[in-house]
């Protein structure tokens, strides 16, 4: 599944193959990646059409196409979504979703998405607190971590208020977004905080350490040009990045931890897992009585 890296990478594609050109007809091949249009598939056809795209930007894990007239068309990856560019004639893919043709008959952009979590919708853009616009859909989404604009005292602050387990609020797109299973397990080996520690009870320090190693490791990625754990991720070339071969944690059960030797341990987590070291990682005490023979 895509996270914030590989986005950002299908962002900067999408930014050299797209932006200044003018769209001159769209092709929806199945409504469900229309699904968040809510007036949908022709609606979203004609509202594009004949539109000049001025630039491409993301918030966490949302891109988006700005257009002319402050409408933008929002796109999110889901678990096996890719923007793809084409020569027009191109055999289509298999699970090709969403076709887009522009004016000067160059590459065109194609939506193809197997599993169909992934989807566009064109919205309207609304004023945000300095950045200027953003699209109404993501207005509730919190700034990420690569954000220049990010206030990272206040993410502190709000962490720190919340008495969830540390990895739950990084994940949590209202405190920070893009943050996702695989860059929260990594940064949180990297500065040895066992994911079920109370977020409430670590120091600032602590919490800028975490926070500071999610965006060190999500940079590592975006050099390698994203993580390409989900063979369906690849970015706007067609091309998978190399990260998971540099991961530290995350998917490597049973194998030695990097620093220390102990085998890494894998535990459920919302539906998917979380992979720790026991030394470098330890439980914490309240969790640790849990499991004691005393109780
Ligand atoms: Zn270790």
């Amino acid at each position: 599944m895509p996270e914030l890296p590989e986005v950002e990478v299908v962002r900067r594609g999408l930014a050299t193959w797209v932006a200044g050109r003018e769209i001159s007809a769209v092709e929806v091949c199945h409504p469900r990646a229309v699904r968040r249009h809510a007036a949908g598939a022709l609606d979203f056809a004609g509202r594009l059409k004949g539109r000049r795209i001025e630039a491409v930007s993301r918030r966490g894990k949302y891109l988006w196409c700005r257009l002319d007239d402050d409408v933008a068309m929002v796109g999110h990856l889901g678990m096996s979504g890719q923007l793809l560019m084409l020569t027009p004639g191109a055999p289509d893919e298999k699970h090709l979703r969403v076709r887009i043709s522009f004016a000067d008959d160059g590459p065109e952009l194609r939506f193809v998405d197997q599993r169909t979590f992934g989807g566009l919708a064109v919205t309207s853009m609304v004023p945000d607190d300095a950045s200027g616009l953003v699209p109404d859909t993501i207005a509730h989404i919190a700034r990420d971590l690569m954000d220049p604009r990010l206030d990272l005292d206040a993410v502190v602050r709000v962490v720190r208020r919340r008495p969830s387990g540390i990895k739950r609020v990084l994940l949590d797109q209202q405190v920070a977004s893009g943050i996702g299973n695989i860059y929260a397990d990594e940064a949180l080996w990297r500065v040895q905080v066992h994911g079920d520690r109370a977020a409430d009870r670590l120091s600032a320090t602590q919490v800028r350490q975490v926070l500071a190693a999610a965006k060190e490791v999500m940079d590592e990625a975006l050099e390698q040009g994203g993580t390409s754990f989900d063979s369906l991720y690849v970015n706007v070339n067609g091309e998978s990045g190399y990260f998971d071969r540099r991961l530290n944690a995350y998917g490597r059960e049973g194998e030695p931890c990097p620093r220390c030797g102990t085998a890494i341990r894998r535990s459920a987590f919302m539906n998917r897992s979380s992979f720790w070291c026991p030394r470098c990682q330890p439980a914490p005490r309240a969790r640790a009585r849990q499991h004691s023979r005393d109780g």
